[in-house]
């Protein structure tokens, strides 16, 4: 028999991040990274911007030509080419020259500032036009200069990076068509129980709907997983190891969900013997204490508890950094912040606890309050809550007031 072996969270976590490893890059288009990891630094081959630009509607001008320019004593400056955005200047300004240059334009040589249309007149037309000009410009006036934004060689992005819309608007200005980035993973996903039913089925006794499949399927889609499989299965060993090993084939990673603590009919339980490098684990943490996991054939197994408030807990705070691991994110782990407790938490010395709990603002910064009874089976408090409220292992308690970190699923409302 299979006796399962008792970790404290921190020995679990330290077990499963030691097991993945990043699996290999992909080469994308920009148009589908957003999200995704970068795998390789990104290095500007040149600088942004890549020559030296006016950032107004306006007159190119040699700051010395109007140095002395007042009221009183006008500076009229020939104008000896017009600069719409994206042509190159033919000509470099002399002395008493101007350019007409709209924002975006490069500038010509010999110009070191821009005067705005707002801020001179036009006078004559044509091959005869003239800029009148009553302020000195300082050298560099609204002139963007060639690298002010990014240097030609920089590092713009470490490797590890989630790369967001923004990033991959820079990355397209410096010429990149494609980048390496994590792969999607294959992920096969089994719910376990002879209780469980179609959302669509009828309720009788003694059945309930089957919850943890979709919400899983979601979370794991939503983090870079690809399904492989989606299924419900019978609590029957035979037909999970079968199953779960046609999934191994096929997928990076396999989930299990329910069947995997101590009653007479846990499947995923009795199947580990078949299944091979699959250990039984009793994790203290609260809630997700039964647990499996392991590595068959260099893939990923995870067997998760049943009930609704573990298979998310154990899904955040295990799953999740796993297959960021396995997708070479950097940050494997949601936002950690630091929050006030805003009721009496109790715990248990040696036991990790992950509280549901409401977030709210406070003069102070945010305050943390159990979005209900912590009831594993229960989905509400789940549904209520913003974030996962951390009790670490040698703390029995939490008063109002104590400071604690939350990992937080979604932003509070207001
Ligand atoms: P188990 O570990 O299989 O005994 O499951 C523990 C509890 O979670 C039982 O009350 C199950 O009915 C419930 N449960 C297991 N799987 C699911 C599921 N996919 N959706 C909703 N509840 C579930
Ligand atoms: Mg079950």
């Amino acid at each position: 028999m299979n006796f399962p072996l008792s970790l404290s969270f921190a020995e679990a976590r330290a077990r499963v991040l030691a097991a993945v490893r990043p699996l290999p890059a992909v080469r994308a288009p920009l148009a589908e990274c957003a999200g995704r990891a970068l795998r390789e630094p990104l290095v500007a081959p040149h600088a942004l911007p890549p020559f030296r630009n006016t950032a107004m509607d306006g007159f190119a001008v040699r700051s010395a030509d109007v140095a002395a320019a007042s009221d009183a004593k006008p500076v009229a400056l020939r104008v000896i080419e017009v600069l719409p955005a994206g042509r190159a200047p033919a000509h470099a300004l002399g002395r008493g020259e101007a350019a007409r240059i709209m924002t975006g334009a490069m500038l010509p040589e010999g110009a070191d500032a821009v005067v705005p249309f707002e801020e001179a007149e036009r006078a004559g037309g044509g091959a005869d036009e003239r800029c009148v000009v009553r302020r000195a410009s300082a050298a560099g006036e609204h002139v963007r200069a060639a690298g002010a934004d990014v240097a030609s060689g920089e590092t713009v992005f470490e490797a590890g990076r989630q790369l967001t819309p923004h990033d991959l608007a820079l990355a397209a200005a410096l010429g990149f068509a494609e980048l390496g980035v994590g792969p999607r993973i294959r992920i096969a996903l089994f719910s376990t129980g002879d209780e469980l039913l179609d959302v669509d089925q009828p309720l009788h006794p003694g059945a309930i709907r089957d919850s943890n499949l979709p919400m899983l399927a979601l979370l794991l889609r939503a983090s870079g997983g690809v399904l492989t499989f989606a299924e419900r299965l019978r609590d029957d060993a035979g037909r999970v190891a079968a199953r779960v090993r046609d999934a191994l084939e096929q997928s990076d990673v396999v989930l299990t969900i329910g069947g995997v603590s101590a009653g007479d009919f846990d499947p995923v339980k009795a199947a580990l013997g078949e299944l091979g490098g699959v250990e039984a684990w009793r994790v203290a943490m609260r809630p997700g204490r039964p647990q499996a996991f392991g590595t068959p054939g260099g893939k990923v197994f995870f067997g998760l508890p049943g009930n609704p408030a573990s298979v998310a807990c154990v899904f955040e705070t295990l799953v999740r950094p796993a297959l960021r691991v396995l997708q070479g994110y950097t940050q494997l782990d949601r936002p950690r912040v630091p929050v006030r407790v805003g009721a009496r938490i109790e715990s248990r010395a040696g036991r990790t606890d992950f509280v549901r709990c409401v977030l709210a603002w406070r003069e102070r910064g945010l305050v943390a309050t159990p979005a209900g009874a912590q009831v594993s089976g229960h989905l509400s408090p789940q549904s209520r809550a913003h974030a996962l409220l951390v009790v670490p292992e040698a703390c029995e308690r939490l008063e109002p007031g104590a400071a604690a970190e939350a990992l937080v699923l979604r932003p509070p409302e207001g």
